[in-house]
């Protein structure tokens, strides 16, 4: 059985008070929240979803969502609600535990990543069945460089360090793995108290491959007030 963990338990500092909750902010007649509930319900292949939420004032409100989105899709499971932690990790891990043991797969979503697609749910519930890790990425088109911080004054000259580009993947959501696979790679990294910004980077504390799965649709995240206006551009041209 597939298990499915939409995350939307971040705080979303870096919309800069410009958004009050970007998963809800209306993008057309919807929002990113409702979207990827949209593709998540309509998905055959998951048999149970965990929708991982803040505090109780956005739980209220994403379970509004999630009615609207259940009027047009009928699931076969009612989704799990489940408070997030501190750090991304611990939301997932979180989400993780409050999944039923009969899932043995499991697939991470940022309900921040609202393009998201039925056929790419469905793509990685085949492929982790038999790769036992996998992750919607694409590979790096720009020049990337390395510098000693991001805090640093960008018009002080600083030494750099250019990265091989063609060694380089941008690293997206889903991402799935077998489900033991999983908790105990998130709990090795409380355990050595390392710093993660996904999956896959716990999986590697226990040395674990992981399949690529190349999507041919774009599917960014919102991070920032200007992403809504992507989203709603690349919505209506998908119209
Ligand atoms: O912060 P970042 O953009 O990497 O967050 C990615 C996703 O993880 C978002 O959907 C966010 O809501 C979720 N998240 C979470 N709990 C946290 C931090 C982030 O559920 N503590």
């Amino acid at each position: 059985m597939h298990g499915a963990i939409l995350v939307a338990g971040g705080s979303g500092r870096r919309m800069k008070n410009n958004v009050q909750d970007k998963l809800l902010h209306p993008i057309l007649h919807t929002n990113a929240f409702r979207l990827c509930c949209d593709a998540y319900l309509a998905s055959k292949e998951i048999s149970s979803l965990v929708i991982v939420y803040r505090d109780e004032v956005q739980k209220q409100a994403l379970l509004a969502e999630l009615n609207l989105a259940q009027k047009h899709i009928i699931p076969t499971f009612s989704p799990i609600m489940i408070q997030g932690g501190k750090e991304r990790k611990d939301s997932v891990l979180n989400g993780l535990l409050a999944l039923p043991k009969e899932c043995k797969f499991v697939q991470v979503h940022d309900c921040a990543r609202p393009m998201i697609r039925s056929v790419t749910i469905s793509a990685i519930t085949k492929e982790v069945e038999k790769k036992g890790a996998i992750v919607a990425c694409r590979p790096m088109q720009d020049t990337v460089r390395e510098c000693a911080s991001r805090n640093t004054n960008a018009n002080t000259p600083q030494s750099t360090k250019t990265l091989d580009r063609n060694r380089l993947w941008l690293m997206e959501t889903p991402q799935a793995a077998r489900k033991d696979w999983l908790v105990k790679a998130l709990q090795e990294a409380n355990k050595r108290e390392i710093f993660i910004t996904d999956e896959i980077a716990a999986l590697e504390l226990l040395e674990k491959k992981t399949a690529f799965l190349q999507l041919e649709y774009p599917n960014p995240k919102i991070t920032k007030a200007d992403d809504l206006n992507l989203i709603e551009y690349l919505l209506q041209k998908n119209d």
